[in-house]
């Protein structure tokens, strides 16, 4: 790992906080441009959500697709609230991505002819989904980055060391104060800061996402007066393990096992569902049987496992043999759509700050994000995020240095209220309810999913039964004072 003078008086070009698929792939295209990169690292690689992604990257790549028919597919899952431009990018440059990534050396699955093999999951109309290892997709990806970027000489990785509060000086984002693992703290300036800090799902108590998923990224960016928006759109996956014991718990199978054939079946052996349906459709379809009583099990017995490695040997870990048993499976709390509010450059509402990855939002995904089209997410609008940081000013000398932030870590109380009150069906009074929680994200998400009176995709109200479409393409916004606005985004 390169130090250099500029870095150790702590200041570079570009500061990534969070080194996932979009943290990662921001600081090297970054770099590539010739920027000073320092990247922000609080956990081993193990625990980000891209190390653990299954399915693979969406992109137009095959002879019968096309971006306006992957853009067709994200649209119809986003349920008439996705940013339709930001879509448009994301479907229009996801192949050049997945190209740019086999340029770095990321080897993706080849079909016979050695062409890219390309998985079908639930909602696509095509075969979209390009993989690597089988289900091991986010550990390849992850783990080739993550050795290019440590070996770059334009990135400083700084590893166990989280950013702890955005640096903020009139008006502008100017650095993160950096926060060691043993509580040593350290202002970095830079002319762009971009959080790629991942998702929220782990707020909610089941959760198929690792445990430091908590929304790290929108608490700060709040608290440094950034707009977060389409809080209240979290997606459950449909299928999540039930097991007794918590290390196996919400292990995800994903949907590219029905797009092999898997089916779901409840306990006296009937299908329920058509299981290539959108997430949310699935999702609730599973949570409906499991409400009335049913146990629900995925049957892989007819499909050819040997295509997925990490779920055989998941499974078996756990006392499973998905060849020749039936696996129980329940909801569990998977993707945040909403996160800090950008544009299609990544760029947030507060200048120099910007957000990539699952912790930012687009708007793109709507109410429901379409399967692997987060990965292709982190590499669409980390590169343009890294781009547009660098048209950034240098930040000014002598600002005074950020105070510590808020604490990014809720309770198992908090994460049990968000479980039990903003699951996959809530009502006015439940959310009311969890509008007290101590912890400041869990009240925004309360406060954005009492506003949206509807219900749509991924938020479903039992006292709104019915999608208004008077919310078309309305995003609910929580401003920097916390109060939720309602903005048209198309
Ligand atoms: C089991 C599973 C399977 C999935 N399968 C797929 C799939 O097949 N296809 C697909 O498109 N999507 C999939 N997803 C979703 C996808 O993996 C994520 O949306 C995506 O990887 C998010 O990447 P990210 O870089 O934004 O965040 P992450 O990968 O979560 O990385 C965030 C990183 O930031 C770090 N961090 C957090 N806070 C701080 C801080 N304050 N300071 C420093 N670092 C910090 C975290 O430790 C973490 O390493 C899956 C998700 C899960 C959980």
């Amino acid at each position: 790992m390169a130090h250099d003078a500029t870095f150790d008086a702590g200041r570079a070009d570009v500061i990534v906080v969070g080194a996932g698929a979009a943290g990662l792939y921001t600081a090297l295209v970054a770099a590539r441009e010739g920027a000073h990169v320092v990247l922000v690292s609080r956990s081993p690689l193990a625990e980000s959500a891209s190390y653990w992604a299954q399915g693979g990257i969406a992109a137009a790549l095959a002879e019968d697709d096309s971006p306006d028919l992957h853009l067709a597919d994200t649209l119809k899952a986003g349920r008439s609230a996705s940013r339709e431009s930001a879509a448009r990018v994301l479907c229009d440059e996801a192949p050049d991505r997945v190209r740019d990534l086999e340029s770095l050396g990321v080897r993706f699955d080849a079909d016979r002819r050695g062409a890219l093999a390309l998985g079908l999951e639930g909602g696509h109309s095509r075969r979209r989904v390009v993989h690597a290892g089988g289900s091991a997709t986010g550990r390849r990806i992850t783990r080739d980055l993550s050795a290019l970027a440590a070996k770059h000489e334009g990135i400083d990785v700084l590893e166990l060391t989280s950013g702890s509060s955005l640096w903020v000086h009139d008006g502008r984002c100017i650095g993160v104060l950096a926060e060691d693992s043993e509580g040593g703290t350290r202002p970095l300036a830079a002319r762009g800061t971009v959080l790629a800090t991942g998702g929220a799902a782990a707020l909610w108590r089941r959760t198929s996402n690792p445990r430091g998923a908590t929304g790290v990224g929108m608490t700060l960016a709040h608290a440094a007066g950034a707009h977060l928006a389409d809080l209240e759109f979290m997606q459950f996956h449909p299928t999540a393990l039930v097991h007794p014991d918590d290390r196996h718990d919400g292990f995800l199978i994903t949907e590219a096992v029905r797009g092999e054939g898997a089916k779901l079946l409840t306990d006296d052996g009937e299908r329920f569902v058509d299981e290539l349906s959108p997430r949310d459709e699935v999702a609730l379809a599973v949570e409906t049987q499991l409400r009335d009583g049913h146990t629900v099990l995925l049957d892989m017995r007819a499909i050819d496992l040997a295509r997925f490695p990490n779920i055989l040997t998941k499974l078996e870990a756990a006392g499973l043999d998905p060849r020749r048993e039936l696996i129980p499976v329940a909801p569990a709390a998977h993707y945040t759509m909403g996160g800090v509010a950008t544009s299609s450059d990544g760029r947030s509402s507060l200048a120099g700050l910007y957000a990539v990855g699952e912790c930012g939002c687009t708007g793109l995904h709507g109410a429901n994000r379409l399967a692997s089209n987060s990965l292709a997410e982190c590499f669409v609008f980390g590169h343009r995020a890294a781009q547009s940081a660098l048209d950034e000013p240098q930040p000014p000398e002598g600002a005074p240095p950020p105070a510590a932030g808020p604490s990014p870590m809720p309770t198992p109380e908090t994460r049990d209220r968000l479980w039990r009150l903003a699951g996959l069906e809530r009502t006015r009074a439940d959310l009311e309810l969890l509008g007290d929680d101590p912890f400041p994200l869990a009240r925004l998400i309360a406060r954005s999913a009492l506003a949206r009176q509807e219900s749509r995709g991924a938020h479903q109200r039992r006292d709104f039964p019915v999608t208004d479409p008077g919310y078309t393409n309305l995003h609910l916004i929580v401003d920097d004072k916390g109060g939720v606005v309602k903005e048209l985004w198309e």
